[in-house]
């Protein structure tokens, strides 16, 4: 694709160009290099993609069970396929390393592989005489048009944390994926298309603001499952909640780390800096303040300090490289104004990325792994998303007061602790009060098969991505109760 290109939106199987005025340059965030343009589009074609959407929902939803997960194999099978391609577009359009481009796309495929056994997972459940001759059984019906609403930070994972659902359930899908780096997703609904999925079944409209709103008030769209940032996430539960959508909408994020005296501090390490740094910090999931606990505070500190120093910076395609740039110089930005004002109140800058540079990349937007110390629940540094490679660390005199500190914090997406005691765990298990909980893990990423989301301020709605939460929310449970 041309640099100038806009890209087009997916409208009942075909390619179709916006009709928006503005469009929004999609570059390479470590070269600055404009890959394409993605359009704003309004009200008008999400209506001509959800219409699309309309038409194509009986047809699909009497299409058998086991066929709609026949196209989801092949559909499996073509990404696996072209895995290597799409993982080296993902890196340009994103900037994360290869490696990582690898296991997001993996991870995406693995939803795809689960939604594939849709005709047991989607079965209902019976009871003969629930009074004398009155049976009673329920089936999962589809519901009609969803749309799915993702960010930047996982663009080919988090749609496909969603669609492959609603469309193995017999839904129909409006997608508006993030107008970062919508790229690499328009090659997968290439594949999907090969793969056999039917006009109309999985539409694509590309924009922002405009057509958020257009998505969550339009009448014949039944449900919304969004991820993004806590705000745009509250927001849009609001909304679409007015007009009685579902709604299942994922936020941001502020993960805390607890390392007891007892921890194996070697493998304690190596999943604090996965964490904290790994997609350059730009991870719901990212650790984001390390609690050393009593006299694990000073090892776990040195250790780490040692082995952020020695990441390598640099394009995510180049070999031996571990963290590649930031989004955006707007994101950048926002970065570096958290690690000035956290100085500025008193924490202490053991190590600064704001000036790191790759010499070869002059235009990338780079911040290197940075550490502060004596970071505190009130200060925006401790209590706020970050989303960069930025670690900050306190100390706590117990796994009790260290639970207090996490408890300050509005955001309730994932929290670890790395410890020996199997009595330590199973009390930070019962206690910990946040949704994904790790023990001797950093990055706590529930597989397609179990349930993905926070709680708190990282959570609006109930029933979250993947797992079988996402055949709940995708269906409707009919109850059928019978005499003859
Ligand atoms: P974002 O909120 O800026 O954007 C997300 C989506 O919402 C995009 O499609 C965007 O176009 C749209 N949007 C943005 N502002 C809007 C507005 N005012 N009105 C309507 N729509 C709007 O998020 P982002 O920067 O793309 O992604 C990063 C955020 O996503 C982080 O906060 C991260 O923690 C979060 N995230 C959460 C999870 C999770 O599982 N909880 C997973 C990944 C990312």
């Amino acid at each position: 694709m041309s640099s100038n290109a806009t890209i087009p939106n997916f409208i009942a199987g075909n390619w179709v160009r916006s009709a928006a005025a503005d469009a929004l340059p999609i570059s390479d965030p470590a070269t600055g290099e404009c890959l394409g343009h993605t359009p704003l589009s309004g009200r008008a074609e999400v209506d001509a993609a959800v219409q699309a959407a309309v038409r194509a929902f009986p047809g699909w939803r009497a299409t058998p069970a086991v066929e709609r997960a026949r196209v989801l194999f092949h559909l499996k099978a073509l990404l696996e396929q072209h895995q290597d391609d799409l993982a080296r577009s993902l890196t340009r359009e994103h900037g994360k390393v290869l490696a990582e481009s690898h296991g997001e796309i993996q991870r995406g495929i693995e939803n795809v592989e689960h939604a594939c056994g849709i005709p047991s997972l989607m079965m209902g459940d019976t009871l003969e005489d629930i009074a004398r001759g009155i049976d009673c059984e329920t089936v999962r019906q589809p519901l009609g048009v969803f749309a799915v609403i993702t960010p930047y930070n996982f663009p080919v994972m988090i749609p496909l944390w969603f669609w492959p659902y609603a469309v193995a359930t017999g839904n129909t899908v409006v997608v508006k994926p993030s107008e970062q780096d919508p790229l690499t997703h328009q090659r997968i609904v290439d594949l999907a298309t090969e793969a056999g999925l039917p006009p109309g079944v999985l539409n694509v409209v590309h924009g922002s603001r405009d057509a958020v709103t257009a998505i969550l008030e339009h009448p014949d769209i039944k449900g919304v499952s969004f991820v993004g940032s806590s705000q745009t996430a509250r927001l849009v539960y609001a909304t679409a909640a007015e007009s009685g959508k579902r709604v299942q909408a994922l936020g941001g994020a502020k993960n805390h780390m607890i390392v007891l005296p007892d921890a194996d501090l070697d493998a304690t390490t190596d999943a604090v800096v996965s964490s904290v740094y790994g997609s350059t910090g730009q991870r719901c999931l990212a650790g984001s303040v390390i609690l050393g606990v009593g006299e694990a505070y000073r090892p776990i500190k040195e250790r780490l300090l040692e082995r952020a120093a020695a990441l390598r910076l640099g394009h995510g395609l180049d070999h031996g490289v571990d963290m590649g740039p930031v989004i955006s110089a707007k994101h950048r930005e926002r970065v570096t104004r958290f690690i000035g004002q956290g100085e500025r109140e008193g924490a202490a800058l053991l190590l600064d990325g704001r000036s790191a540079r790759v010499p070869r990349y002059p235009e990338g937007h780079w911040v290197g792994p940075t550490v502060l110390e004596h970071v505190t629940p009130d200060m925006p540094v401790g209590r706020e998303e970050i989303f960069g490679p930025v670690a900050g660390l306190a100390r706590a005199a117990s796994l009790d007061q260290a639970l207090d500190l996490v408890h300050r914090n509005q955001y309730g997406n994932a929290i670890s602790l790395f410890t020996t005691s199997g009595r330590a765990a199973r009390e930070f298990r019962y206690r910990a009060g946040i949704s994904m909980i790790g023990i001797n893990l950093g990055v706590v990423a529930p597989m397609a098969f179990f349930p993905f989301g926070g709680s708190r301020g990282s959570f609006y709605g109930d029933l979250k991505a993947q797992g079988r939460d996402a055949i709940a929310f995708y269906t409707d449970q009919r109850v059928i109760i019978s005499r003859w």
